[in-house]
């Protein structure tokens, strides 16, 4: 179980399964490049984020809702969670009887939460995105007592929602990237650079200079790599 003190950004966790040097560069030494993808990125998380929280038939949504999770040591922000009137097992869902200054409709019945993550581009072959939003599963798991077997990931570019569903696999991939996230920032070492084709996208190229720091080049033929080019 971890302190308020020892919690870590959701977001980190991306970072992380990105590549560990670029998660070592943001979180350890304090650097941060945009790009075009980050710029983006940002612009599409802060429109959902200024969005107000409304209802929609039987579902309630929450923009920009915060969330940790002690167990896996965490902290950040849902862009948005969809809370979706359930009729079945109501023990797993949340009640907003108790809440004050909310229209009869939403005070009846149990609620489940789903979490949704916007992002930029298009679905990706890693599971760094779907391990971001089962991150913010658990929170809501750990916060509110319920139930939260599925969310979503909706890609800007595609303009699609894909569904994820929570299972075991998922979840232990989840909380070892947690665990290794928290082993790396506690080391405080950034690791060498491993030159990969990932390196063409990361924002932190100029900063972290892969073809150079990967140790496979000296320097001497690093520059005279530069000077042929
Ligand atoms: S340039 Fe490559 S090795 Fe360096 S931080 Fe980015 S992805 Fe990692």
């Amino acid at each position: 179980m971890f302190t308020d003190d020892d919690l870590l950004p959701i977001s980190a966790l991306q970072h992380l399964l990105f590549c560990e040097r670029q998660c070592a560069l943001i979180h350890i030494e304090g650097h941060w490049q945009e790009n075009v993808l980050t710029v983006e990125g940002e612009q599409l998380h802060e429109k959902v984020h200024s969005q107000e929280g409304e209802t929609r038939k039987e579902v309630r949504i929450a923009y920009s809702l915060p969330l940790y999770s002690r167990n896996l040591g965490l902290i950040g922000k849902a862009d948005a969670v969809e809370f979706q009137l359930t009729d079945g097992d109501t023990a797993q869902g949340v009640q907003f009887k108790h809440l004050p200054g909310l229209p009869a409709a939403l005070k009846k019945g149990h609620w489940l939460p789903f979490p949704i993550e916007y992002k930029r581009g298009k679905p990706k072959i890693e599971r760094c995105d779907e391990v971001q939003v089962c991150a913010q599963a658990i929170c809501l798991e750990e916060m509110l007592g319920a139930a939260v077997p599925g969310g979503a990931l909706f890609y800007g570019k595609t303009h699609r929602r894909h569904d994820v569903t929570f299972d075991a696999a998922l979840r232990e991939e989840t909380k070892s990237a947690a665990i290794r996230l928290h082993e790396l920032l506690s080391s405080g070492i950034t690791p060498r650079a491993e030159y990969a084709k990932r390196c063409e996208q990361c924002s932190l190229a100029e900063v972290c200079l892969p073809r150079f720091t990967s140790g496979k080049k000296s320097a001497r033929q690093y520059l005279h790599s530069l000077l042929n080019q």
